[in-house]
């Protein structure tokens, strides 16, 4: 399962980039995509309403390929997508977080598998259960019970209708 998340410039639309940048990759399929949340910022102070909002999804994918060469994609499509990396958590143009491979368990300096802070983010189990209802967290059980316990809050995001066109 991957994560993404946007809080700078056009956010629905550099997911949607993102996702086909990714389905693009060889030995990387994305199977099932979450519809759209939006989510007051986080920084490492906590909860900044000043700052502005994230749109969050996750996805399911099928990938052939091994943990860090999935991060090493990942890594090039949020590069692709301009993400300044200033300050830890800062506002971001895009952050695609690895959230789960399988149940499989790493890790090291550059990935650490099941994502670390999935299991109290309602950003990314609340997405999952659009994707899958039945999901688990590896070591942290059903993610319906760690959605249900999480304190964050999430609004699903209706895109408002494209500007111009046929009048
Ligand atoms: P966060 O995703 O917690 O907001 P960052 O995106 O700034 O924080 O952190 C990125 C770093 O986290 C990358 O250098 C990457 O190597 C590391 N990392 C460790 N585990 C993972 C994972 N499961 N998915 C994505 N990045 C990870
Ligand atoms: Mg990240």
């Amino acid at each position: 399962m991957l994560a993404f998340g946007s809080n700078q410039g056009d956010r629905a639309a550099t997911i949607r980039a993102a996702l086909e940048a990714l389905d693009a990759v060889p030995g990387i399929r994305i199977e099932a995509v979450s519809a759209l949340y939006e989510t007051p910022a986080l920084k490492l102070t906590g909860v900044d309403h000043d700052a502005p909002a994230y749109l969050n999804a996750v996805a399911r994918i099928h990938t052939a390929l091994p943990p860090h060469a999935l991060l090493d994609a990942v890594n090039e499509v949020e590069n692709e997508f301009g993400r300044v990396r200033e300050e830890r958590w800062g506002d971001r143009t895009l952050d695609i977080d690895i959230v789960d491979l399988d149940g499989r368990e790493s890790s090291d300096d550059r990935l650490t598998l099941p994502h670390p802070r999935a299991a109290e983010r309602a950003f990314v189990l609340v997405p999952w259960l659009d994707v899958d209802q039945d999901a688990v967290l590896t070591g942290h059980g059903p993610v319906a019970a760690l959605a249900a316990r999480a304190t964050d809050t999430v609004t699903l995001y209706v895109e408002p209708p494209a500007q111009g066109g046929a009048s």
